[in-house]
Protein backbone atom coordinates (compact mmCIF):
# COMPACT_ATOMS: atom_id res chain seq x y z
CA UNK A 1 0.00 0.00 0.00
CA UNK A 2 0.98 3.37 -0.24
CA UNK A 3 3.20 5.06 1.88
CA UNK A 4 1.77 8.57 3.34
CA UNK A 5 3.64 11.58 4.37
CA UNK A 6 1.13 13.47 3.29
CA UNK A 7 2.78 16.77 3.35
CA UNK A 8 1.11 18.63 0.42
CA UNK A 9 -2.58 19.09 0.93
CA UNK A 10 -3.43 19.92 -2.04
CA UNK A 11 -2.04 16.44 -4.20
CA UNK A 12 -4.25 14.18 -5.31
CA UNK A 13 -3.22 10.57 -4.75
CA UNK A 14 -5.09 7.54 -5.89
CA UNK A 15 -7.61 5.96 -3.80
CA UNK A 16 -5.28 3.10 -1.54
CA UNK A 17 -8.46 0.86 -1.72
CA UNK A 18 -9.91 -0.32 -5.40
CA UNK A 19 -13.10 -1.63 -3.60
CA UNK A 20 -15.85 -1.24 -5.97
CA UNK A 21 -18.49 -1.43 -2.88
CA UNK A 22 -17.91 2.01 -1.85
CA UNK A 23 -18.65 5.38 -3.05
CA UNK A 24 -15.02 6.77 -3.66
CA UNK A 25 -14.70 10.79 -3.28
CA UNK A 26 -11.56 12.51 -3.59
CA UNK A 27 -9.70 14.91 -1.52
CA UNK A 28 -11.06 17.94 -4.28
CA UNK A 29 -14.83 16.28 -3.93
CA UNK A 30 -15.51 16.52 -0.44
CA UNK A 31 -14.59 19.36 2.84
CA UNK A 32 -12.94 17.21 5.43
CA UNK A 33 -9.59 18.54 5.84
CA UNK A 34 -6.47 17.81 7.97
CA UNK A 35 -6.83 20.98 10.22
CA UNK A 36 -10.25 19.64 11.65
CA UNK A 37 -8.34 16.36 13.00
CA UNK A 38 -6.81 16.06 16.19
CA UNK A 39 -3.15 15.71 15.71
CA UNK A 40 -2.83 12.76 17.80
CA UNK A 41 -5.53 11.18 15.49
CA UNK A 42 -3.58 11.91 12.64
CA UNK A 43 -0.05 10.95 14.68
CA UNK A 44 -1.92 7.07 15.07
CA UNK A 45 -3.11 6.88 11.71
CA UNK A 46 0.56 8.07 10.14
CA UNK A 47 1.97 5.24 12.44
CA UNK A 48 -0.25 2.87 11.39
CA UNK A 49 0.24 3.55 7.58
CA UNK A 50 4.00 3.79 8.04
CA UNK A 51 4.39 0.06 9.71
CA UNK A 52 1.70 -0.45 6.89
CA UNK A 53 -1.27 -1.37 7.45
CA UNK A 54 -4.30 0.29 6.41
CA UNK A 55 -5.75 3.24 9.04
CA UNK A 56 -8.83 5.51 8.53
CA UNK A 57 -10.57 8.07 10.62
CA UNK A 58 -14.17 6.30 11.29
CA UNK A 59 -18.05 7.11 12.43
CA UNK A 60 -18.86 9.84 14.11
CA UNK A 61 -15.81 12.10 13.66
CA UNK A 62 -16.30 12.53 10.11
CA UNK A 63 -20.04 12.77 10.35
CA UNK A 64 -19.86 15.63 12.66
CA UNK A 65 -17.20 17.25 10.27
CA UNK A 66 -19.72 16.67 7.18
CA UNK A 67 -22.46 18.39 9.42
CA UNK A 68 -20.21 21.10 10.56
CA UNK A 69 -20.17 19.96 13.88
CA UNK A 70 -16.80 19.54 16.29
CA UNK A 71 -15.99 16.50 16.95
CA UNK A 72 -15.81 15.44 20.38
CA UNK A 73 -13.25 12.31 19.77
CA UNK A 74 -11.57 10.65 17.25
CA UNK A 75 -12.11 6.94 16.02
CA UNK A 76 -9.52 4.86 13.47
CA UNK A 77 -10.26 1.75 11.86
CA UNK A 78 -7.46 -0.68 11.05
CA UNK A 79 -6.17 -4.03 9.31
CA UNK A 80 -3.46 -4.17 12.10
CA UNK A 81 -4.62 -6.58 15.12
CA UNK A 82 -5.25 -5.25 18.43
CA UNK A 83 -1.63 -6.31 19.53
CA UNK A 84 0.06 -4.85 16.46
CA UNK A 85 -1.57 -2.05 17.27
CA UNK A 86 -0.81 -2.16 20.91
CA UNK A 87 3.33 -3.14 20.07
CA UNK A 88 3.26 -0.04 17.55
CA UNK A 89 2.23 2.56 20.50
CA UNK A 90 4.10 3.05 24.05
CA UNK A 91 0.84 4.47 24.78
CA UNK A 92 -1.63 2.03 23.77
CA UNK A 93 -4.05 0.09 26.04
CA UNK A 94 -5.99 -2.97 25.19
CA UNK A 95 -9.57 -2.90 26.88
CA UNK A 96 -13.49 -4.65 26.25
CA UNK A 97 -14.41 -7.52 26.30
CA UNK A 98 -17.59 -7.42 24.16
CA UNK A 99 -15.25 -5.64 21.73
CA UNK A 100 -11.21 -6.15 22.05
CA UNK A 101 -9.51 -2.51 21.19
CA UNK A 102 -7.11 0.03 21.89
CA UNK A 103 -6.82 2.99 23.70
CA UNK A 104 -4.10 5.29 22.47
CA UNK A 105 -3.68 7.56 24.90
CA UNK A 106 -2.32 11.34 24.82
CA UNK A 107 -2.69 13.46 27.83
CA UNK A 108 -6.78 13.73 28.31
CA UNK A 109 -7.08 12.94 24.77
CA UNK A 110 -7.67 8.92 23.94
CA UNK A 111 -7.59 7.63 20.45
CA UNK A 112 -10.00 4.44 20.03
CA UNK A 113 -7.94 2.09 17.36
CA UNK A 114 -10.36 -0.75 16.06
CA UNK A 115 -9.40 -3.58 14.21
CA UNK A 116 -11.97 -3.99 11.36
CA UNK A 117 -14.64 -6.18 12.40
CA UNK A 118 -16.04 -9.17 10.30
CA UNK A 119 -19.38 -10.60 9.72
CA UNK A 120 -20.31 -12.65 13.05
CA UNK A 121 -21.77 -16.20 12.30
CA UNK A 122 -24.51 -15.99 9.87
CA UNK A 123 -26.08 -12.31 10.53
CA UNK A 124 -24.65 -10.80 7.22
CA UNK A 125 -26.02 -7.81 7.12
CA UNK A 126 -27.21 -6.91 3.78
CA UNK A 127 -24.65 -4.77 2.13
CA UNK A 128 -22.32 -5.81 -0.80
CA UNK A 129 -19.19 -7.53 0.38
CA UNK A 130 -16.06 -8.19 -1.75
CA UNK A 131 -14.89 -11.72 -1.93
CA UNK A 132 -13.14 -11.93 1.85
CA UNK A 133 -9.88 -12.86 2.27
CA UNK A 134 -9.84 -16.11 5.03
CA UNK A 135 -11.21 -14.12 8.41
CA UNK A 136 -8.89 -13.84 11.67
CA UNK A 137 -9.87 -15.11 14.63
CA UNK A 138 -9.17 -13.58 18.10
CA UNK A 139 -6.69 -13.90 19.48
CA UNK A 140 -8.95 -15.47 23.17
CA UNK A 141 -8.44 -18.43 22.33
CA UNK A 142 -10.76 -19.69 24.84
CA UNK A 143 -13.64 -18.39 24.47
CA UNK A 144 -15.91 -18.25 20.41
CA UNK A 145 -14.93 -15.03 19.33
CA UNK A 146 -18.33 -14.25 18.41
CA UNK A 147 -21.59 -15.10 20.56
CA UNK A 148 -25.66 -14.60 20.27
CA UNK A 149 -27.80 -14.38 23.09
CA UNK A 150 -31.27 -16.21 22.81
CA UNK A 151 -33.32 -13.34 21.50
CA UNK A 152 -30.13 -12.64 18.91
CA UNK A 153 -27.99 -10.00 20.87
CA UNK A 154 -24.29 -9.39 19.98
CA UNK A 155 -22.82 -11.16 23.33
CA UNK A 156 -19.25 -10.61 21.92
CA UNK A 157 -17.96 -9.47 18.49
CA UNK A 158 -14.35 -10.47 18.21
CA UNK A 159 -14.14 -11.91 14.46
CA UNK A 160 -11.96 -9.77 12.08
CA UNK A 161 -12.51 -8.94 8.35
CA UNK A 162 -12.16 -5.94 6.03
CA UNK A 163 -13.02 -2.76 5.74
CA UNK A 164 -16.17 -3.94 3.92
CA UNK A 165 -17.03 -5.99 6.71
CA UNK A 166 -16.27 -3.33 8.90
CA UNK A 167 -18.66 -0.58 7.51
CA UNK A 168 -21.61 -3.28 7.18
CA UNK A 169 -21.49 -4.02 11.05
CA UNK A 170 -21.71 -0.34 11.73
CA UNK A 171 -24.91 1.23 12.89
CA UNK A 172 -26.24 4.06 10.80
CA UNK A 173 -25.32 4.63 7.66
CA UNK A 174 -24.07 8.42 8.30
CA UNK A 175 -21.44 6.53 10.66
CA UNK A 176 -19.92 4.28 7.99
CA UNK A 177 -17.82 6.73 6.09
CA UNK A 178 -14.06 6.34 5.75
CA UNK A 179 -11.54 8.50 5.23
CA UNK A 180 -7.43 8.12 5.66
CA UNK A 181 -4.42 10.13 4.92
CA UNK A 182 -2.88 7.87 2.90
CA UNK A 183 -5.03 9.19 -0.15
CA UNK A 184 -7.29 12.19 1.73
CA UNK A 185 -10.32 10.09 0.25
CA UNK A 186 -13.58 9.74 1.89
CA UNK A 187 -14.70 6.00 1.71
CA UNK A 188 -18.62 5.59 1.33
CA UNK A 189 -19.62 2.18 1.93
CA UNK A 190 -23.27 2.29 2.59
CA UNK A 191 -24.81 5.84 0.97
CA UNK A 192 -23.87 7.52 4.05
CA UNK A 193 -23.23 10.99 2.40
CA UNK A 194 -26.19 10.75 0.28
CA UNK A 195 -28.37 10.37 3.63
CA UNK A 196 -26.07 13.86 5.13
CA UNK A 197 -27.13 15.50 2.30
CA UNK A 198 -30.79 14.27 3.11
CA UNK A 199 -30.36 15.19 6.33
CA UNK A 200 -31.54 11.61 7.78
CA UNK A 201 -30.22 9.09 10.22
CA UNK A 202 -31.30 5.25 8.42
CA UNK A 203 -29.60 2.09 9.67
CA UNK A 204 -27.61 -0.24 7.85
CA UNK A 205 -29.74 -3.55 6.92
CA UNK A 206 -32.94 -4.89 7.84
CA UNK A 207 -33.85 -2.65 11.32
CA UNK A 208 -35.64 -4.91 12.87
CA UNK A 209 -32.23 -7.42 12.72
CA UNK A 210 -30.12 -4.97 13.89
CA UNK A 211 -31.96 -3.42 16.18
CA UNK A 212 -32.45 -7.16 17.62
CA UNK A 213 -28.60 -7.54 17.53
CA UNK A 214 -27.99 -4.25 19.96
CA UNK A 215 -31.47 -2.80 21.07
CA UNK A 216 -29.37 0.39 22.15
CA UNK A 217 -28.96 1.16 18.73
CA UNK A 218 -32.74 2.38 19.41
CA UNK A 219 -31.25 4.78 22.04
CA UNK A 220 -28.41 5.83 18.90
CA UNK A 221 -31.14 6.23 16.27
CA UNK A 222 -32.71 8.85 18.68
CA UNK A 223 -30.05 10.61 19.66
CA UNK A 224 -28.04 11.32 16.92
CA UNK A 225 -31.38 12.80 15.27
CA UNK A 226 -31.84 15.02 17.92
CA UNK A 227 -28.32 15.85 18.02
CA UNK A 228 -28.05 16.47 14.23
CA UNK A 229 -31.47 17.64 13.70
CA UNK A 230 -32.08 15.27 11.75
CA UNK A 231 -34.96 13.29 11.06
CA UNK A 232 -35.14 9.19 10.80
CA UNK A 233 -35.57 7.03 7.87
CA UNK A 234 -39.40 5.54 7.77
CA UNK A 235 -38.16 1.97 8.30
CA UNK A 236 -35.79 2.83 10.50
CA UNK A 237 -38.26 4.86 12.49
CA UNK A 238 -41.08 1.86 11.74
CA UNK A 239 -39.06 -0.93 13.24
CA UNK A 240 -38.62 0.78 16.98
CA UNK A 241 -42.22 -0.07 18.30
CA UNK A 242 -41.59 -3.57 17.51
CA UNK A 243 -38.65 -3.93 18.99
CA UNK A 244 -37.93 -1.47 21.75
CA UNK A 245 -38.89 -3.72 24.44
CA UNK A 246 -35.80 -5.76 23.77
CA UNK A 247 -34.24 -2.54 25.53
CA UNK A 248 -35.39 -4.28 29.00
CA UNK A 249 -32.95 -7.13 27.97
CA UNK A 250 -29.97 -4.74 28.21
CA UNK A 251 -27.92 -4.68 31.22
CA UNK A 252 -28.50 -1.00 33.61
CA UNK A 253 -25.26 -0.41 33.58
CA UNK A 254 -24.95 0.00 29.80
CA UNK A 255 -28.32 1.45 29.75
CA UNK A 256 -27.32 4.21 32.16
CA UNK A 257 -24.40 5.07 30.10
CA UNK A 258 -26.26 5.02 27.04
CA UNK A 259 -28.83 7.77 29.42
CA UNK A 260 -26.17 10.04 29.78
CA UNK A 261 -25.35 9.92 26.29
CA UNK A 262 -28.50 10.59 25.35
CA UNK A 263 -29.33 13.65 27.46
CA UNK A 264 -25.44 15.34 27.98
CA UNK A 265 -24.58 15.91 24.50
CA UNK A 266 -26.33 19.12 23.95
CA UNK A 267 -29.52 18.44 22.81
CA UNK A 268 -31.41 16.87 25.91
CA UNK A 269 -34.39 18.28 25.48
CA UNK A 270 -35.31 17.51 21.66
CA UNK A 271 -33.64 14.06 22.90
CA UNK A 272 -36.24 13.74 25.59
CA UNK A 273 -39.09 14.95 23.01
CA UNK A 274 -37.64 12.00 20.66
CA UNK A 275 -37.76 9.37 23.69
CA UNK A 276 -41.24 9.85 24.70
CA UNK A 277 -42.64 10.17 21.22
CA UNK A 278 -41.38 6.33 20.96
CA UNK A 279 -42.42 5.47 24.96
CA UNK A 280 -38.60 4.79 25.62
CA UNK A 281 -38.83 7.27 28.21
CA UNK A 282 -41.42 5.11 29.84
CA UNK A 283 -39.25 2.48 29.24
CA UNK A 284 -36.14 3.20 31.11
CA UNK A 285 -37.66 5.55 33.69
CA UNK A 286 -41.04 4.20 34.30
CA UNK A 287 -42.06 5.44 37.74
CA UNK A 288 -40.69 8.95 36.87
CA UNK A 289 -42.79 8.86 33.25
CA UNK A 290 -45.62 7.69 35.30
CA UNK A 291 -45.67 10.80 37.40
CA UNK A 292 -44.70 13.29 34.41
CA UNK A 293 -48.18 11.89 32.80
CA UNK A 294 -50.02 12.35 35.71
CA UNK A 295 -48.94 15.52 36.55
CA UNK A 296 -47.94 18.05 33.85
CA UNK A 297 -45.80 21.01 36.22
CA UNK A 298 -43.11 17.47 36.55
CA UNK A 299 -43.02 17.56 32.63
CA UNK A 300 -42.07 20.76 32.47
CA UNK A 301 -39.72 20.71 35.21
CA UNK A 302 -37.42 17.83 33.42
CA UNK A 303 -37.48 19.87 30.53
CA UNK A 304 -36.55 23.02 32.45
CA UNK A 305 -33.56 20.69 33.81
CA UNK A 306 -32.78 19.43 30.36
CA UNK A 307 -32.69 22.44 28.43
CA UNK A 308 -30.66 24.24 31.75
CA UNK A 309 -27.66 21.29 30.98
CA UNK A 310 -28.16 22.55 27.26
CA UNK A 311 -27.53 25.88 27.69
CA UNK A 312 -24.44 24.63 30.55
CA UNK A 313 -22.91 22.80 27.56
CA UNK A 314 -23.39 25.62 25.08
CA UNK A 315 -21.75 27.92 27.33
CA UNK A 316 -19.07 24.52 28.36
CA UNK A 317 -19.87 24.83 32.34
CA UNK A 318 -19.44 21.68 33.59
CA UNK A 319 -22.73 19.24 33.70
CA UNK A 320 -22.89 16.02 35.70
CA UNK A 321 -24.65 12.92 35.14
CA UNK A 322 -25.73 13.47 39.15
CA UNK A 323 -27.32 16.08 38.26
CA UNK A 324 -29.08 14.60 34.75
CA UNK A 325 -30.15 11.74 36.85
CA UNK A 326 -31.36 13.86 39.92
CA UNK A 327 -33.92 16.01 37.75
CA UNK A 328 -34.92 12.63 35.84
CA UNK A 329 -36.26 10.94 39.10
CA UNK A 330 -37.07 13.87 41.18
CA UNK A 331 -40.92 13.76 39.74
CA UNK A 332 -40.48 10.14 41.71
CA UNK A 333 -39.20 11.10 44.73
CA UNK A 334 -41.69 13.68 45.24
CA UNK A 335 -44.29 11.42 44.76
CA UNK A 336 -42.85 8.73 46.79
CA UNK A 337 -41.72 11.66 50.08
CA UNK A 338 -45.93 12.14 49.59
CA UNK A 339 -46.40 8.62 50.19
CA UNK A 340 -44.57 8.54 52.76
CA UNK A 341 -45.48 11.66 54.64
CA UNK A 342 -49.06 9.80 54.40
CA UNK A 343 -48.04 6.68 56.16
CA UNK A 344 -46.73 8.92 59.11
CA UNK A 345 -43.54 10.23 58.43
CA UNK A 346 -41.79 13.45 59.21
CA UNK A 347 -40.88 15.50 55.83
CA UNK A 348 -37.30 15.31 56.49
CA UNK A 349 -37.80 11.22 56.68
CA UNK A 350 -39.85 10.98 54.00
CA UNK A 351 -37.59 12.84 51.71
CA UNK A 352 -34.84 11.01 52.75
CA UNK A 353 -36.35 7.04 52.30
CA UNK A 354 -37.71 8.38 49.21
CA UNK A 355 -34.64 8.96 48.02
CA UNK A 356 -33.36 6.32 48.73
CA UNK A 357 -36.49 3.71 47.72
CA UNK A 358 -36.84 5.83 44.36
CA UNK A 359 -32.94 5.14 43.39
CA UNK A 360 -33.14 1.17 44.62
CA UNK A 361 -36.21 1.03 42.27
CA UNK A 362 -34.59 2.88 39.53
CA UNK A 363 -31.57 -0.01 39.51
CA UNK A 364 -33.48 -2.16 37.86
CA UNK A 365 -33.90 0.10 35.04
CA UNK A 366 -30.73 1.61 34.82
CA UNK A 367 -27.95 1.37 37.17
CA UNK A 368 -27.13 4.70 39.01
CA UNK A 369 -23.53 4.28 39.89
CA UNK A 370 -23.33 5.00 43.95
CA UNK A 371 -20.53 8.10 43.20
CA UNK A 372 -23.95 10.01 41.55
CA UNK A 373 -26.49 8.07 43.57
CA UNK A 374 -24.78 10.05 47.12
CA UNK A 375 -24.49 12.89 44.97
CA UNK A 376 -28.24 13.00 44.11
CA UNK A 377 -29.73 12.53 47.19
CA UNK A 378 -27.68 15.25 48.73
CA UNK A 379 -29.09 17.25 46.55
CA UNK A 380 -32.36 16.40 47.43
CA UNK A 381 -31.79 16.25 50.74
CA UNK A 382 -30.58 20.06 50.95
CA UNK A 383 -33.88 21.23 49.12
CA UNK A 384 -36.28 21.71 51.99
CA UNK A 385 -32.87 23.31 54.00
CA UNK A 386 -32.86 25.86 51.38
CA UNK A 387 -36.00 26.95 51.03
CA UNK A 388 -36.25 27.73 54.92
CA UNK A 389 -33.05 28.64 56.22
CA UNK A 390 -32.68 30.20 59.69
CA UNK A 391 -30.12 32.75 59.20
CA UNK A 392 -27.77 30.98 61.38
CA UNK A 393 -27.70 27.90 58.59
CA UNK A 394 -27.13 30.12 55.85
CA UNK A 395 -23.44 30.26 56.48
CA UNK A 396 -23.11 26.38 57.04
CA UNK A 397 -25.56 25.66 54.07
CA UNK A 398 -23.11 27.33 51.20
CA UNK A 399 -20.09 25.54 52.51
CA UNK A 400 -21.34 22.15 52.11
CA UNK A 401 -20.07 20.91 49.67
CA UNK A 402 -23.03 20.15 47.50
CA UNK A 403 -24.29 23.39 48.05
CA UNK A 404 -23.79 24.51 44.68
CA UNK A 405 -25.36 21.46 42.56
CA UNK A 406 -28.56 21.96 45.45
CA UNK A 407 -28.82 25.71 44.49
CA UNK A 408 -28.42 24.86 40.93
CA UNK A 409 -31.66 22.43 40.87
CA UNK A 410 -33.76 24.68 43.78
CA UNK A 411 -33.14 27.14 40.66
CA UNK A 412 -34.22 25.10 37.62
CA UNK A 413 -37.58 23.76 40.10
CA UNK A 414 -38.56 27.50 40.43
CA UNK A 415 -38.29 28.37 36.96
CA UNK A 416 -40.55 24.77 36.50
CA UNK A 417 -43.20 26.97 38.45
CA UNK A 418 -42.76 24.71 41.82
CA UNK A 419 -43.58 26.22 44.75
CA UNK A 420 -39.83 27.11 46.19
CA UNK A 421 -41.22 30.69 48.19
CA UNK A 422 -38.84 32.13 45.96
CA UNK A 423 -35.77 31.08 47.44
CA UNK A 424 -34.13 30.21 44.10
CA UNK A 425 -33.76 33.85 43.54
CA UNK A 426 -33.18 34.91 47.34
CA UNK A 427 -29.95 32.32 47.10
CA UNK A 428 -29.01 34.59 44.13
CA UNK A 429 -29.30 37.27 45.31
CA UNK A 430 -27.89 36.71 48.52
CA UNK A 431 -24.39 35.30 46.49
CA UNK A 432 -23.98 38.57 45.08
CA UNK A 433 -24.60 40.98 47.73
CA UNK A 434 -22.05 42.92 49.32
CA UNK A 435 -21.98 42.24 53.45
CA UNK A 436 -24.01 44.95 54.15
CA UNK A 437 -26.54 44.01 52.03
CA UNK A 438 -26.37 40.13 53.18
CA UNK A 439 -27.17 41.21 57.12
CA UNK A 440 -30.49 42.96 55.69
CA UNK A 441 -31.41 40.15 53.67
CA UNK A 442 -30.59 37.82 56.92
CA UNK A 443 -32.78 39.91 59.18
CA UNK A 444 -35.74 39.82 56.71
CA UNK A 445 -35.59 35.72 56.80
CA UNK A 446 -38.33 34.26 58.46
CA UNK A 447 -37.05 32.84 61.77
CA UNK A 448 -36.46 29.35 61.73
CA UNK A 449 -39.50 26.70 62.19
CA UNK A 450 -38.09 25.23 65.40
CA UNK A 451 -35.55 22.79 63.51
CA UNK A 452 -32.08 23.68 65.49
CA UNK A 453 -34.13 24.39 68.83
CA UNK A 454 -33.33 23.23 72.24
CA UNK A 455 -35.28 20.06 72.10
CA UNK A 456 -33.68 18.92 68.84
CA UNK A 457 -30.10 19.79 69.96
CA UNK A 458 -30.54 17.92 73.23
CA UNK A 459 -31.30 14.52 71.09
CA UNK A 460 -28.15 12.53 70.67
CA UNK A 461 -27.80 12.41 66.70
CA UNK A 462 -28.52 8.77 65.11
CA UNK A 463 -27.84 8.34 61.41
CA UNK A 464 -30.84 8.01 59.53
CA UNK A 465 -31.71 4.71 58.80
CA UNK A 466 -31.66 5.48 55.12
CA UNK A 467 -28.80 6.75 54.16
P1 LIG B 1 -20.43 10.25 19.27
O1 LIG B 1 -19.00 9.90 19.60
O2 LIG B 1 -20.69 11.60 18.79
O3 LIG B 1 -21.37 9.81 20.33
P2 LIG B 1 -20.10 8.14 17.38
O4 LIG B 1 -20.83 7.79 16.13
O5 LIG B 1 -18.63 8.40 17.25
O6 LIG B 1 -20.85 9.35 18.03
P3 LIG B 1 -19.34 6.07 19.20
O7 LIG B 1 -20.15 5.47 20.28
O8 LIG B 1 -18.11 6.82 19.52
O9 LIG B 1 -20.36 6.99 18.40
O10 LIG B 1 -19.02 4.92 18.18
C1 LIG B 1 -18.08 5.05 17.12
C2 LIG B 1 -18.57 4.32 15.89
O11 LIG B 1 -18.70 2.92 16.19
C3 LIG B 1 -19.94 4.75 15.40
O12 LIG B 1 -19.86 5.85 14.53
C4 LIG B 1 -20.42 3.51 14.68
O13 LIG B 1 -19.85 3.42 13.40
C5 LIG B 1 -19.85 2.39 15.53
N1 LIG B 1 -20.80 1.95 16.56
C6 LIG B 1 -20.92 2.41 17.83
N2 LIG B 1 -21.88 1.78 18.50
C7 LIG B 1 -22.39 0.87 17.65
C8 LIG B 1 -23.42 -0.11 17.75
N3 LIG B 1 -24.13 -0.26 18.88
N4 LIG B 1 -23.66 -0.87 16.66
C9 LIG B 1 -22.96 -0.74 15.53
N5 LIG B 1 -21.99 0.17 15.36
C10 LIG B 1 -21.70 0.97 16.40
MG1 LIG C 1 -17.23 8.72 18.83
Amino acid sequence: MNSASGNDPQALREPVLTTTSARIVTRDQHPVSRSQISDNALKVLYRLIGAGHQAFLVGGCLRDILVGIEPKDFDIATDALPDEVRALFRNARLIGRRFRLAHVRFGREVIEVATFRGAAADDAPQMERQALPSRRRSTQENEPAAALSGSGMILRDNVYGTIEDDAARRDFTINALYYTPADFCLYDFAGGLEDIEQRRVRLIGDPAQRYREDPVRILRALRFAAKLGFDLEAETAAAIPDTAELLLDVPPARLFDEVVKLLLHGQGEDTFDWLCRFGIFTMLFPEAAACTERDPTQNTFIRTALANTDNRIVEDLPVTPGFLYAALLWPAVVAEKERQEAAGASPKEALVAAGAEVIARQQAHTSVPRRFSTWMREAWELQPRLESPTPRQVQRLMSHPRFRAAYDFLVVRERAGHATGGMGDWWTRFQAADEHARQAMLGALRPGTGRGGPRRRRRRRKPSAAS
